[in-house]
């Protein structure tokens, strides 16, 4: 599987997983349509699949019109059907879907939405987060609370080291100095910034992420308990 980056919106990212031995393709949350269609346009690739993590209009904004062009078939979780558009393959915690090559767990992860959910597409090591897990941060608290957002974390945290994290938005940067302010000796956080610095001065994405760096150094999957957890959370709020 190949994984194309979408810039949309104003920082949000939809990711196309293309199988190139058959020319199919899923979109991960297309927050719009029309940059899915310029990247498609004059190549040969069939968009069967549009997949939502959760229901926010930066997620979903695109479904509609890539529907209607494409024929494509909307993939979310059962529990939010009433609040994704358009819609078809409804979907529960830890069931597997399978579908041509395409093979992802859901893995339910309430806490910004109720229904949000991720996928992992555990043969080739992607997740994708939506908006639970940034790159050196998490997703604000909207529907769920603190408990369900820390464990929804620690699901993820029990993943192989090497999963790559393809994420809702390019936070980066910004989560990068609410980490360091709170985490100033963590030299692998020093690490990761300078990278971080390298790719976006040359205009690059900083997803994905692993979860290896991750853990080693996002304030909040590092925080020991949900009473830290939840501190750091309200801290950002208002960082
Ligand atoms: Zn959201
Ligand atoms: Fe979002």
């Amino acid at each position: 599987m190949k994984v194309e980056i979408i810039s949309c919106l104003q920082d949000n990212y939809s990711y196309l997983i293309i199988d190139e031995t058959n020319n199919l393709a899923c979109i991960v949350d297309p927050s719009e349509a029309s940059p899915v269609i310029d990247y498609l346009k004059n190549k040969n690739i069939n968009l069967k699949y549009i997949l939502n993590t959760h229901h926010h209009f930066d997620h979903i904004g695109g479904n509609k019109e890539l529907k209607k062009k494409y024929n494509s078939i909307v993939v979310g979780f059962k529990h939010d059907s009433e609040r994704i558009p358009e819609i078809d393959i409804c979907l529960e915690d830890n069931e597997i879907w399978k579908s041509d090559n395409f093979v992802a767990k859901i893995i339910h992860v309430p806490g910004h939405t109720k229904g949000h959910i991720c996928f992992h597409f555990y043969n080739d090591k992607l997740l994708f987060t939506g908006d639970t897990l940034f790159s050196l941060g998490c997703g604000r608290i909207f529907e769920g609370t603190y408990e369900q957002m820390f464990s929804s974390l620690n699901k993820i945290k029990a993943m192989p080291l090497d999963t790559q994290i393809y994420c809702g938005h390019e936070y980066t940067l910004n989560n990068s100095k609410f980490c360091i302010k709170h985490d100033s000796e963590n030299l692998n956080l020093k690490k990761k910034i300078q990278n971080i610095q390298i790719k976006l001065s040359n205009s690059l994405p900083t997803i994905p992420s692993t979860l290896k760096d991750e853990l080693d150094c996002n304030i909040f999957l590092r925080a020991k308990d949900v009473k830290t957890f939840s501190k750091l959370r309200d801290l950002k709020d208002n960082f």
